[in-house]
């Protein structure tokens, strides 16, 4: 993106307001994205329309000559990067509404946009990579080829629009006559008129078909995360372009693993003994088991940070962490012999016991007596 607010106009540092106003009505005509010039470009539209919204205001463009940029608000700047109709209405105060119905107008024109739903495993979220669904969606008819019409021969010239698909009328508005184009209401836009109306589409340019359709979701894809698949909504009427199709990944509960945005937890149950002697333990990951030493003395509740272990970080390098939290079960249905050893260590513990100390830590203190 250019960053001169001048350079971007084309004027001199000097330029009066009169040149100015005479630059950006060129650029802008030419960049609108509704045009039918070759440079149409929204983004430099954009760009056209913020640089004349502070030179053509005296107090702004001083402060822009001695700040620069940070001189000037730009909270405007960042409403219009999400609405274009900001920008849309400065520049029909100079020409009126000279494309179309201006945006919206134009867009729906488009084939409608359609949404689906996928399940997929926590695996699958964590490997990302190609998916398919079934849908069944407006296509283009492919006896016309989209154009609605049963023979090439007897698509004419709609006599309306003389096949410009756009008609213009002389309003009145606020400066004065203003000469508005908008969409022929003969042919549709189209600029055509059909003779004998295709027999498989009946003249519509699309029919109805269960389809299956690709598309990729990113590795480290999150529960309720839209994937856009550009260009497979419904098709346009007679041959417009097509929509967009958004797919909603709904990721299932896993029976392993629970998972708070990159980072996966996990619950390692140990026996009393392992936790209190230490032990090594097999640690279920996405990609395989790893092996995790469980120091002596663990406590139930303490965790331990498998790095690089979670899920892949959306849009970004890495991985994110895989949480082992111990859980130590008390031990149920002893026999005997297990009765005896824990009745041991109760009586070890309470000829040591001193007041300020808990029962885990005494434990510890005696577990070599104890078992
Ligand atoms: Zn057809
Ligand atoms: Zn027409």
């Amino acid at each position: 993106m250019a960053e001169d607010y001048y350079e971007i106009l084309g004027v001199d540092r000097n330029a009066s307001q009169e040149e100015i106003k005479k630059a950006y009505r060129k650029k802008a005509k030419k960049y609108h994205p509704d045009s039918n010039s070759d440079e149409a470009d929204e983004e430099k539209f954009k760009e056209i329309n913020e640089a004349y919204k502070v030179l053509s205001d005296e107090e702004k463009r001083k402060k822009y000559d001695q700040f620069g940029k940070a001189g000037v608000d730009d909270s405007y700047k960042r409403r219009a990067r999400s609405d274009f109709s900001d920008f849309e209405d400065i520049f029909s105060s100079f020409f009126g509404d000279i494309f179309n119905q201006g945006r919206t107008g134009r867009r729906r024109e488009r084939g409608q946009d359609l949404r689906a739903k996928i399940d997929i495993t926590l695996k699958e979220a964590y490997e990302g990579g190609e998916k398919s669904i079934e849908l069944e969606r407006y296509t283009r008819c492919s006896q016309c080829d989209g154009t609605g019409a049963e023979d090439q021969s007897s698509v004419k010239k709609c006599t309306k629009c003389n096949g410009k698909g756009k008609v213009q009328q002389v309003k009145r508005g606020a400066f004065g006559q203003q000469v508005v184009i908008t969409e022929c209401d003969m042919c549709g836009g189209t600029g055509e008129e059909i003779g004998e109306k295709c027999s498989n589409c009946s003249g519509e340019g699309r029919v109805k078909k269960t389809e299956k359709i690709k598309f990729e979701i990113p590795a480290g894809v999150k529960n309720g995360q839209k994937v856009r698949v550009q260009g497979k909504g419904h098709a346009g009427k007679r041959g417009k372009k097509p929509g967009d199709l958004y797919v909603i990944v709904e990721i299932e509960e896993d029976d392993v693993f629970e998972r708070r945005n990159e980072n996966l937890f996990y619950n390692l149950k140990m026996s009393f003994p392992d936790a209190a002697l230490g032990s090594k333990a097999e640690i279920p990951t996405m990609d395989g088991e790893v092996e995790l030493d469980i120091p002596k003395g663990t406590q139930n509740g303490d965790i331990f940070r498998l790095q690089g272990k979670g899920m892949p970080k959306l849009r970004r390098r890495g991985y994110g962490d895989l949480y082992v939290k111990a859980v130590v079960e008390t031990p149920e249905n002893l026999n005997e012999e297990e009765k005896e050893l824990l009745q041991k260590l109760r009586e070890h513990e309470s000829q040591h016991k001193e007041p300020d100390k808990g029962f885990f830590e005494t434990v510890k203190e005696n577990i070599k007596d104890a078992f």
